[in-house]
């Protein structure tokens, strides 16, 4: 305790800290014999060194870990289009093997499938026209 107490005495005295051999410079401004160190003229009182900084280094340590998740999947209610149910099981029903509802629907590929396929042997043709007849009326594609 004592010694912090004679540091803080050594720090505000200046004289003291001049009067001890220290190294020394003359003031630009006045000609002082100023500590070396020093930047602010004992005498004058005008700044002779840029202020050096106080802490050595601020590491700004800020990883911006901020991903935008902003997965906006906004699917639902684009390009759906109402299909008309009998339409769409009356071609099930007497064209199904060939993917005919499928092709209504505007869905090509299945169509495709459908009509290489015979309706995937006849067992999609069978539970599309269950599917198709369990759908409201129209029914949305
Ligand atoms: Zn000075």
């Amino acid at each position: 305790m004592e010694e912090n107490q004679e540091k803080v005495q050594e720090k505000n005295d200046e004289n003291k800290v001049e009067n001890a051999q220290m190294k020394t410079k003359y003031c630009k401004f006045c000609g002082a014999k100023i500590p070396v160190d020093a930047v602010i003229c004992t005498s004058c009182g005008r700044q002779v060194e840029e202020l050096r900084k106080a802490d050595p280094q601020i590491i700004v340590n800020n990883a911006n870990t901020n991903t935008n998740v902003n997965h906006n999947v906004n699917t639902s209610g684009m390009h759906r289009r109402a299909v008309d149910k009998w339409t769409s099981f009356i071609l099930c029903l007497l064209f199904g093997y060939f993917g005919a509802h499928k092709f209504y629907e505007g869905n090509t590929g299945m169509g495709i499938l459908y009509l290489l396929t015979g309706g995937l042997c006849g067992i999609m043709w069978v539970i599309d026209c269950i599917v198709i007849l369990t759908k409201p009326n129209p029914y949305y594609v």
